[in-house]
């Protein structure tokens, strides 16, 4: 059977057939050549399983997407605020191509335009015979999960036109911004630019993301979740250039674009997905493909800020039992993601009707995942459930809380659920 997602995609192929606006990028010649009515759509989810449809092995550069994944290197390399001194995270307003420099730090003003890619890529260190572009090469294998080349045509063909960075470099290095040299800055920015991908390519990259860093098919945290969170926002904020603010209300999701017609979304937790259509509308991404984009995120529910269902209570049941010794306990039986919302109602009910036995059993059998904040918000309940004299005990077989200690540092007693269930016969 022909999965329905598959014949969905299909669907969002043949809907926007009719969108031809626009035209392929005019200043990189080998671009400027594309077939124009060429479309294809990747979704992969968070376990790696890869849907596409329409010209789904047709490879093209990767251009302007490869921007999040330098940068993502470079902060591994240097560390975040290196990277943040010298390169800011404010939308810029303006196209891709200008140089916008803040004014008053005289930093580019963000990674996802030109004039902070070139200087992303400078901050790529090389390693020993390995350039910068042959680790952005393997990082985009690894990514992938099969090698990736440089089209050397697109290559060549950009570098011999690429007057407009080049100008863009010398500005910079001028001013300071760009400390190495800026002709083989841009060559190199522009090596990792022409790496060709298929949207499959693309949406494992992008599933990445949406991953917490963790390649689904490898399970290689490739990068980590601090810098993935960061990324995940500069592409929120800058990653569609100055049609950023209508991308992020209309369709909602962290993206990035590229001038040969590729654009990448993530949606953190869920899928990555990516659309390819080679015309491109005024602000450089691709046409067709922000239709694909809107549409897929209107069917699918995928816009960031739709305010999904609260999180349900994370208390299930409190159970009064009199234990084999005699002894009585009262037993809270967790569920679900301890986030802060859903752990309250079990603090509330702690709070206004305290435990009457001495033995307290929080049974957390059932629970998925602990938040930073609920572990917190429990180990501070804790302390003070202790300070009044009761003794508390965790059943924690997932150890979703290893080494649980209250906020004084004192440990929890543990029982397996075969402990519990032999106190309570
Ligand atoms: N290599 C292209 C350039 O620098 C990338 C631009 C883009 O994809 N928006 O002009």
């Amino acid at each position: 059977m022909r999965s329905p997602i598959l014949d969905y995609l299909d669907s969002i192929i043949a809907t926007t057939e009719h969108v031809d606006s626009g035209s392929t990028a005019d200043y990189i010649p080998e671009l400027a050549a594309a077939d124009p009515t060429r479309a294809a759509i990747a979704l992969c989810t968070s376990n790696g399983t890869v849907y596409a449809s329409g010209d789904a092995d047709h490879e093209f550069s990767i251009q302007s997407m490869s921007k999040p994944f330098a940068y993502a290197l470079a902060i591994e390399d240097h560390g975040l605020e290196y990277v943040l001194d010298r390169i800011g995270v404010e939308p810029s307003g303006d196209a891709f191509n200008e140089l916008s420099l803040d004014p008053e730090t005289g930093k580019p003003r963000n990674p996802m335009i030109n004039a902070g890619a070139i200087t992303t890529h400078s901050l790529i260190n090389s390693e020993g015979e390995k350039t910068a572009v042959d680790r952005m090469l393997e990082y985009f294998g690894d990514l992938a999960d099969r090698p990736i080349r440089v089209d050397e045509a697109v290559a060549n063909s950009e570098l011999a036109t690429a007057h407009r960075n080049l100008g863009l470099a010398y500005l910079l290095h001028g001013s300071g911004a760009l400390p190495a040299d800026p002709t083989e800055s841009v060559t190199g920015y522009i090596r990792q630019c022409a790496a060709s991908v298929t949207v499959s390519d693309l949406a494992l990259m992008a599933a990445t993301l949406a991953n917490g860093g963790v390649q689904p098919k490898t399970g290689k945290q490739l990068l980590c979740r601090r810098t993935n969170r960061h990324l995940l926002s500069v592409m929120a904020s800058c990653g569609m250039y100055d049609a950023a603010g209508n991308w992020l209300t209309t369709v909602g999701i962290p993206a990035k674009s590229g001038v040969a017609g590729g654009i990448i979304g993530v949606l953190p937790g869920q899928i990555g997905v990516a659309v390819f259509s080679p015309r491109l509308d005024a602000h450089g991404n691709s046409a067709r493909g922000v239709a694909m984009m809107e549409l897929l995120s209107e069917d699918m529910g995928l816009h960031l800020m739709e305010a999904t269902r609260p999180s349900r209570s994370s208390l299930r049941e409190t159970q009064l039992v009199s234990l084999v010794d005699g002894t009585e306990a009262t037993i809270y039986v967790l569920q679900g993601d301890l986030v802060l919302s859903s752990i309250e109602s079990l603090v509330q009910e702690i709070v206004t009707h305290p435990p009457r036995t001495d033995l307290v059993v929080f049974d957390m059998s059932r629970v998925d995942e602990v938040m930073p904040v609920a572990e917190r918000t429990s180990s501070e309940t804790a302390a003070k459930l202790i300070e009044e004299g009761y003794r508390i005990i965790v059943v924690d077989p997932e150890g979703t809380v290893e080494n649980f200690a209250d906020s004084h540092g004192r440990t929890i007693e543990r029982w397996t659920p075969e402990q519990l269930s032999d106190a309570v016969r």
